[in-house]
């Protein structure tokens, strides 16, 4: 029924996709989900060849091969999805389960009980639920942080729905709702809309390719490789961003100076390895004592501020004596060895039109002021001119 033409046309097509992603997926090997997506479009390319040599070999094979690259195509296509997302695998197992039962129901409907239309449906249905679900993993995290899970979605979810939606069509046919001729046309438009999606879909995973990569490289460039706070630069630049929209939205801004007591001992006593280790556990304890939107910045060695947008200098006093707590409360502990740390403290609050530079100065000031009340405390910086 489908035209030779077209179906060559697919072909062609999705032979360049598949080398396209095969080439993308070798030089970016990191990238997850482009694996399940090239094999994806493997599978694609042998669904366009069972169309093209359907009426060529035994028909019991021709299913099995229809049946599984088709299924297969999906499932690679979900697998990829849930890879890019960071979700867990797909069970290999239930994988094989599934191709099982499809296998198992299209010879039945080949050898034992001859229905073509019925293994139609399995082959649509089984394709379309898995497209379908493929969107709606990708559709998560904001259309505007993340626009090409979003053109993934809207495609993989229009072809999924498509494919469920393709027996009827051709069974409004059937059923002499369409002369020879609009059953034709159907027939075409479904080898239409899969080029399409060949297209489209492809065109998305490279979208998908590039937006992990800018994230990769934005990470990089924001981040400190030691601890994963942002780097001086990164968190310099946020609270510039904090301190211009405060007074727009009528927010306070606070910043907190930590500097870690005697480090250098820590280094000397149980080394440098120690040491870092140490850095990275006060990160992560400082990181479970913030709200979301607070910003935890690496300015360098042993040194640490954190900017607090929304919060008044009582509020960021309340935030400092609570993660000085923390951090003291939980020592570093390794093989029966107990590291213990402490900060010093200084905390200034914003007051326009004093810059950046200036309250991370008055912060600064306070923190050594801590220093010589002793260290362990926290201490208020006087409120600027
Ligand atoms: P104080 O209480 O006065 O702050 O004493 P301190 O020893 O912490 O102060 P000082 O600034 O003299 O020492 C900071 C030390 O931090 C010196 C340096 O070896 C260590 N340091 C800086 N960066 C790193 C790092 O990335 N890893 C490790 N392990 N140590 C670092
Ligand atoms: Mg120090
Ligand atoms: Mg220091």
């Amino acid at each position: 029924m489908h035209s030779p033409t077209l179906v060559a046309i697919a072909a062609i097509l999705t032979v360049l996709m598949t080398f396209m992603l095969l080439a993308a997926w070798r030089l970016n090997p990191h990238i997850p989900g482009l694996k399940g997506w090239t094999l994806a479009y493997g599978c694609s390319l042998l669904v366009c060849l069972n169309l093209l040599l359907r009426n060529s070999g035994h028909e019991w094979l021709m299913v099995i091969m229809t049946q599984m690259s088709s299924f297969l195509l999906a499932w690679f296509n979900l697998a990829a999805a849930r890879r890019y997302l960071g979700r867990r695998s797909l069970p290999v197992l239930a994988g094989v389960a599934c191709a099982v039962i499809v296998l198992a129901c299209a010879l039945y409907f080949t050898l034992l009980q001859v229905n073509q239309g019925a293994r139609f449906l399995l082959q649509s249905y089984t394709a379309g639920v898995l497209f379908v679900m493929a969107a709606g993993q990708m559709a998560t995290g904001g259309v505007r942080e993340y626009p090409a899970r979003y053109l993934f979605a809207a495609i993989s979810g229009s072809h999924g729905l498509f494919l469920l939606l393709r027996p009827w069509l051709f069974r409004l046919g059937e059923h002499g709702m369409f002369d020879r001729h609009g059953t034709l046309v159907v027939s075409h438009l479904a080898v239409v809309e899969s080029i399409i999606a060949v297209v489209m879909l492809g065109f998305s995973v490279v979208m998908l390719a590039n937006e992990q990569v800018t994230q990769a490289l934005k990470h990089m460039a924001d981040r400190d490789s030691l601890t994963g706070a942002y780097n001086r630069r990164a968190f310099m630049a946020m609270l510039e961003k904090a301190t211009l929209y405060a007074p727009r939205l009528g927010f306070p801004v606070s910043v907190l100076l930590i500097d870690l007591d005697h480090f250098k001992r820590i280094n000397d006593t149980w080394g440098h390895q120690r040491g870092d280790d140490a850095l990275r556990h006060v990160v992560g304890v400082a990181q479970d004592c913030l709200r979301e939107g607070d910003i935890l910045g690496r300015l360098g060695g042993e040194e640490f501020a954190i900017a607090l947008p929304n919060a008044n200098q009582h509020e960021a006093e309340q935030i400092a004596s609570r993660l000085r707590q923390a951090i003291a409360a939980q020592p570093l502990q390794y093989t029966g060895t107990i590291l213990p740390l402490t900060t010093s403290i200084g905390v200034a609050a914003w007051r326009p039109p004093e810059s950046p530079d200036g309250l991370l100065h008055r912060a600064d000031e306070a923190m050594y002021q801590a220093k010589r009340q002793g260290r362990n405390c926290v201490v208020l910086a006087p409120q600027a001119d």
